[in-house]
Order: structure tokens, then sequence, then C-alpha cells
């Protein structure tokens, strides 16, 4: 056979090397574009928060509570990430239904139980130190809708589990990293919000200003919900009232999202509340006072909870519905640890 030859050959052989060559670059400078994009965030019902932390990498923690979960229990999602398609997630919930990842806390201490959801599942309470100062960080209490807040609880407890000297001696943390372990089980979506009564226990606390219902349009109003048939009728709820009459706590933090900000307990605002977040608001950015979209807030823990002998109560929204802005509440825990009140 004829080698090929000829000028031709060679300019049809150049003719495609430069084809190959502009393709190649095409599809660099769109991955370049693509992942130089900045990172989804609030905006339509709050304004955009400037984190003073880079958004944090983080992998997936597998959870296994340690001994013999009840076969009946769905692992906890800690799924940190949604795909980034939507470029507002705080105020849009991307829907999620993918299967979570199970968190492993297989060498941190034994959960204790605080109580049991609707559907039976436990809720789950950690503590570290033994110090005579106790504190409180509860996560997950609209369940899966807003369970980026049960992901950073998981982390904590990873952190603290490996840094115990984080706890000063004086002090105990006591952490509920998921209040709706219902509502985390159904996904990360607009339905999960809820208990399994369809309840939002965040209005479910038997507070002075407790009402089933409320003007929805000036509220989160995505799906229909309820305070209850009466105040404090969730098992939920009463296993947080009685953890919380049981332990004399200075100060708790009980996380949200997204974006709105930083609400102290009391009606109106307890000052150690507001002295709480305003500390708080400088350790992490969070909004505080929060950004008022003209909703009325009743039956809520923080209320509740300072109302009936905590020192001071803060609802905390992070600042999107993925991330858990884990350095920035690193800081907002030692500042926790730290209050003393008045
Ligand atoms: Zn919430």
């Amino acid at each position: 056979m004829p080698a090929p030859s000829g000028k031709k050959h060679r300019r049809l052989a150049a003719i495609a090397w430069a084809i190959n060559g502009l393709a190649i670059l095409v599809l660099l400078v769109v991955a370049a574009l693509y992942f130089s994009r900045p990172p989804g965030e609030a905006v339509a019902i709050a304004p955009r928060l400037s984190m003073p932390t880079p958004r944090p990498t983080l992998t997936a923690m597998p959870l296994l509570i340690k001994g013999s979960p009840r076969p009946t229990l769905t692992p906890v999602p800690t799924s940190y990430y949604l795909p980034s398609v939507t470029p507002n997630a705080a105020a849009t919930l991307v829907e999620d239904y993918s299967t979570p990842t199970p968190f492993i806390f297989a060498d941190g201490p034994d959960p204790g139980v605080i109580g049991y959801s609707v559907q039976d599942r436990p809720i789950n309470f950690f503590s570290f130190g033994q110090g005579e100062n106790h504190y409180l960080v509860i996560a997950g209490i609209h369940g899966g809708y807003e369970s980026n807040t049960v992901a950073l609880a998981n982390q904590l407890l990873v952190y603290l589990n490996s840094h115990p000297n984080a706890v000063p001696s004086d002090d105990t943390l006591y952490i509920i990293p998921d209040m709706n372990p219902d509502g985390v089980a159904r996904g990360r979506n607009a339905d999960a919000r809820v208990n399994a009564n369809g309840v939002d226990l965040n209005r479910n606390f038997p507070t002075p200003n407790w009402v089933p219902d409320w003007d929805h349009s000036r509220c989160w109003n995505e799906r229909p919900t309820t305070g209850g048939v009466a105040a404090g009728s969730e098992p939920e709820t009463r296993a947080v009232m009685q953890f919380i009459y049981t332990h004399r706590l200075k100060a708790l933090i009980s996380y949200h999202s997204a974006a709105l900000g930083i609400f102290p307990g009391g009606e109106p605002w307890q000052p150690a509340s507001e002295q709480l977040a305003t500390m708080l608001n400088k350790a992490t950015g969070y909004p505080y006072p929060p950004v008022d979209i003209g909703c009325t807030y009743t039956g809520t823990l923080a209320d509740w909870a300072v109302e009936n002998g905590v020192g001071a109560a803060v609802d905390m929204e992070l600042a999107n519905h993925q991330d858990t802005d884990f350095a920035a509440n690193l800081r907002a825990l030692q500042i926790l640890l730290n209050f003393q009140g008045n």
C-alpha cells in the first residue's frame, strides 16, 4: 500500500487539527465560565448575606447511632448540597427526593432520648462536658425543609467529639440534632417542614400568643400548616418542653434556614435574648435585627423557652437551604458557651 502523501493530505490534516483545537478551546471557556459562577444565595425574601467565611467544602458524613437502630427508622438525611440548579435556593427550595446519606457517629457518645415523634422515631440528644452552666443547641424543628440545620448539628457533634476542650469546664452543652425526625425522613422539600400531623412545631409551643391558625399570606405559605389542635399538642413539642423543664438552661439556639437572621425569644423580645442575638450577629454575619417580612410568629420555641426559665433563646437562620456555614456556627457555639446573660 502506498503511504498517503501529498500537500492535499497534509492540508486536510492541518484543518482537522485546527477544528479539534477550536473545540477544546470552546470547552475550556465553557468550563471556566461554569466553575467561576458565584454560589446561589437568597435574594427574593432576604438580602444577600456576606458571610465572613468561604463556603465549606464538606464531604457527607454518615450517621449511625451506636447500637442497633430500630428497624423501622429511616436514616437521617444529611446530604449537604443540592445540585446548584437554582440561583435562589434560600427563597425557593429545590425539591430533592434523593436518597439521604446516613450520618455515622460511631465513636461518639451514646444518644439520650428525650421522647418520640408522632411516627415513633426517637428524638435524640447528646451531652458534652459536665459543668454547671447548661446550654442547648437544637436543630431540625422544621424537618427536611431545613435539613441543613440537622447537617450542621451533626457536624458539631463530630467536631465536639474530637475537640473535647471546645466545651469549657464549667459548661455542659446539649445538642438535639433533629427535633422533627418524621419531617426529616420525608426528604428535603416543602412537604417535610411540618410533623406527621401537619403541624408547624415552631408554632405549637404553649406561649400566651399561641394560635391554631394565622395570616399565612405574610408568612411561609408554600403548604398549608397549623399550630396544632391545641398548644403543646404534639409529642415532639412536649418532649422538648420536658427536656427544657428538667435542664436549667442558661441559653439556647434553635436553628432554622434560611436567611432571615436571628430572632430573639420573648414577646416583646427579652433583653438577654437580644444581647445574645447581637453577639451572634457579630460572630456570624446573620442579620440582626432579623428581616421583617410582616409575618407574626406565634407559639415559637424561643418565646416559650424564655417564658419558662431559659436565660436567653434565639431562633437563628442559616444563610440558605444548602450550606451549614460551619465555620460561622463554630464561632456562634463559642458565643453561646460563654454567654452569661443577666
Ligand atoms: Zn424554620
